[in-house]
């Protein structure tokens, strides 16, 4: 027969147990309200402005930046380059035939991939550690979906000519904490060799 005083207590832990996974659930689920989903517009205007939340900075690997960089792309012939003084074109193009494979910087997480940014056309967006986020413009196909992990030199898109674009090329910007900086100058200027990134 049951000792009916171990029965209660067994009863008793069971709530108490269902009880913290309740409360868990329901912090998860308001922590989850306070940002935006991957892939949302309200995500993308967050990470267009390179202001990345602490909760997206630890999923995409912590505070520290990238250890290692990669070039997205194997054509070097370089459009427009980096105006940060202007204003006007904080980012490089690099030129390169429709459906060329682009391949992430560094690790991260797809923030945003769509077409809801005016003039950039097929856009994506990645977040990654220490808070950086790289920006792939005027793609042609998106090779991976918002909220998915992807690994330095994954290809994550095939560039094309969507957008205001002049011609097939990438426009590939990087924000570190709301400030543009130029891809070329953290690679030291070398991006036909992955390398560790210049420090600013
Ligand atoms: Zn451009």
């Amino acid at each position: 027969m049951r000792h009916p005083r171990l029965f209660s207590v067994a009863n008793a832990l069971r709530i108490a147990v269902l009880g913290t996974a309740i409360a868990l659930l329901a912090t998860s689920v308001a922590g989850a309200d306070n940002l935006p989903e991957f892939g949302s517009r309200r995500a993308a205007s967050i990470l267009f402005k390179g202001r990345v939340p602490d909760r997206w900075m630890e999923l995409a690997g912590g505070k520290n930046p990238p250890k290692y960089l990669q070039w997205p792309m194997p054509g070097r012939r370089l459009g427009r380059g980096f105006h940060a003084r202007e204003g006007t074109h904080q980012a490089v193009d690099i030129t390169a035939p429709i459906g060329t494979p682009v391949k992430v910087m560094a690790p991260g997480i797809v923030g945003y991939a769509n077409d809801e940014l005016k003039g950039f056309g097929n856009v994506m967006m990645v977040v990654h550690a220490g808070g950086w986020v790289t920006l792939y413009a005027h793609l042609d196909k998106f090779r991976a979906k918002p909220g998915a992990w992807v690994r330095r030199g994954d290809v994550i898109a095939l560039s094309g000519n969507t957008g205001l674009s002049r011609g097939p090329h990438l426009h590939f910007a990087l924000i570190s904490h709301g400030v543009p900086l130029d891809p070329m100058l953290v690679m030291r200027g070398h991006p036909e060799k992955t390398t560790a990134p210049l420090q600013f």
